[in-house]
C-alpha cells in the first residue's frame, strides 16, 4: 500500500489523482490532503478518503471547516500546515499539485523528508530546477512528472541510454487561440482562452496554454528533469493531443507515447511507476482516430516559448523571475486588468530588468520571486 498526500487536492489534478486512488483503493491510501480555501470539496474528500491530516491554506476557510467537521481527521491551516503534511512521517509519496511558486517550499520540505514526489507543480522546477534536482539527488528521492508531456518523455526514455538521445520533442496542442494573429490576440477575452480544445485544466494553466507560456515553462521543466541542454529540446504543435511527446535518438529513431488526452493516465503512471495498472479512461481506437498533424509553433505571435528559452539559457534566477512575472500577468489578465498580449510585455519587461544570480537557496529564489512580482505588478498597473 503506497501512502500518499496531495497538496492541491481540490484542483483539477488533485481531483483526478483521487479518481485514480478510488479506482485502486487496495494500492493507495490517502494520508493527507491540502487545498487553498475550498471548504466544501475538501470536506467531501475528507469524508470519503479519511486522511490523517487535512489542510486549508486560508485560515478563515480552515476555521469554517473546523466548525462544520468533527471527525477524526486533524485540520491544520497556513504554510505551517502545508509543510507539516509535506514532511508527514506516514507518507511515502507527495503529489504536488499546488499552482505556482507557492508549491516550491512544501516540495522542498517533502524532498528533505525523503518523500518521493509526483510533480504536477511545474513552476517549482521552472523557478528552482537546479536546487530541487540537486536536493532530490542528495536525498535519493524520485521526482516523477505528472505533466503529460514529461510523463510521456519519461516513458519514451525507458530502457534507453540517455546519452543516445538526440532531442526531446514536446508536443503542444496550440491551445484555443492557435492560428490567430497579433491583431486578433489583442482583443482576446478570458472566456475565449478558457475554451481549450482538448484538455480540461485549472484556470492558470489554461491561460498559460493559450499564451504558449505553458510550453515555455515545460521546456525549462524538461531541461531540469532530464538534464538536457536547451538545444536538445524542441516543441511542435500537435492539435489533436494524442501524441503526448517524443524522443528522437541518435540513430534517427523516434519513440512517442500516445493516449487519449486524460490526465489520469500520467497521474497513475507517476503514482505507480514502474508498474502499470488498468485504468478506466477512454482508449485510442486506431480505426477511428483523427488524422494526427504536426506543425511549427508560431513563435513570433505566441512569444511564450522563446521568452522561456531566453530565461532558461540565461540560467540562475532568470527562470524564477520569468515565472513570477507570468503569474502576476495571468492573474491580471484573469481579473480583466490587462490585455492578452500584455502578458508577454510584462514578462519581457521583468526579464529585461532582472539581474540574474546563482539560484543556490530557497531564500535567494524567494527574494527573486518577491522582487519580480513587485516589478510585474508595477508594469501591469502602468498598462
Ligand atoms: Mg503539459
Amino acid at each position: 500500500m503506497k501512502r500518499i498526500s496531495i497538496l492541491g487536492s481540490t484542483g483539477s489534478i488533485g481531483r483526478q489523482t483521487l479518481d485514480v486512488v478510488r479506482e485502486h483503493g487496495d494500492l493507495f491510501s490517502v494520508r493527507a490532503l491540502a487545498a487553498y480555501n475550498n471548504v466544501h470539496v475538501l470536506k467531501e474528500q475528507i469524508e470519503e478518503f479519511k486522511p490523517h491530516i487535512a489542510v486549508l491554506y486560508d485560515s478563515e476557510a480552515a476555521r469554517e471547516l473546523m466548525s462544520e467537521y468533527h471527525g477524526a481527521t486533524k485540520i491544520l491551516s497556513g504554510k505551517e500546515g502545508l509543510l507539516a503534511i509535506a514532511s508527514y512521517s506516514e507518507v511515502d509519496m507527495v503529489v504536488t499539485s499546488l499552482t505556482g511558486f507557492a508549491g516550491l517550499e512544501p516540495t522542498l520540505a517533502a524532498i528533505e523528508a525523503g518523500k518521493d514526489i509526483a510533480l504536477a507543480n511545474k513552476e517549482t522546477l521552472v523557478a528552482a530546477g537546479e536546487l530541487v534536482m540537486q536536493r532530490a539527488a542528495e536525498k535519493n528521492v524520485a521526482i516523477l512528472p505528472v505533466d503529460s508531456e514529461h510523463g510521456a518523455i519519461y516513458q519514451c526514455l525507458q530502457g534507453n541510454d540517455k546519452k543516445s538521445v538526440k532531442k526531446l520533442i514536446l508536443t503542444a496542442s496550440g491551445g484555443p487561440l492557435r492560428g490567430m494573429k497579433k491583431e486578433q490576440l489583442a482583443a482576446v477575452t478570458v472566456d475565449k482562452c478558457m475554451n481549450h480544445p482538448t484538455w480540461s485544466m485549472g484556470k492558470k494553466i489554461t491561460i498559460d496554454s493559450a499564451s504558449l507560456v505553458n510550453k515555455g515553462l515545460e521546456v525549462i521543466e524538461a531541461h531540469w528533469l532530464y538534464d538536457m541542454p536547451y538545444e536538445k529540446i524542441q516543441t511542435v504543435v500537435h492539435p489533436q493531443s494524442i501524441v503526448h511527446s517524443l524522443v528522437e535518438y541518435v540513430d534517427g529513431s523516434v519513440i512517442a507515447q500516445l493516449g487519449t488526452p486524460d490526465m489520469r493516465l500520467p497521474i497513475q503512471y507517476a503514482l505507480n511507476y514502474p508498474q502499470r495498472l488498468p485504468l478506466s479512461v477512454p482508449k485510442l481506437d486506431f480505426w477511428q482516430i483523427p488524422n494526427l498533424t504536426f506543425e511549427k509553433p508560431d513563435f513570433e505571435t505566441f512569444r511564450g516559448i522563446d521568452l522561456a528559452y531566453a530565461a532558461g539559457r540565461q540560467g540562475g534566477t532568470a527562470p524564477c523571475a520569468l515565472n513570477a512575472a507570468n503569474e502576476v500577468a495571468v492573474a491580471a489578465f484573469l481579473a480583466g486588468k490587462i490585455g492578452f498580449l500584455d502578458i508577454y510585455k510584462i514578462i519581457e519587461a521583468v526579464l529585461e530588468n532582472h539581474q540574474s544570480e546563482a539560484a543556490t537557496s530557497l531564500e535567494v529564489l524567494q527574494e527573486c520571486d518577491f522582487k519580480a512580482r513587485a516589478l510585474a505588478q508595477q508594469v501591469a498597473a502602468d498598462i
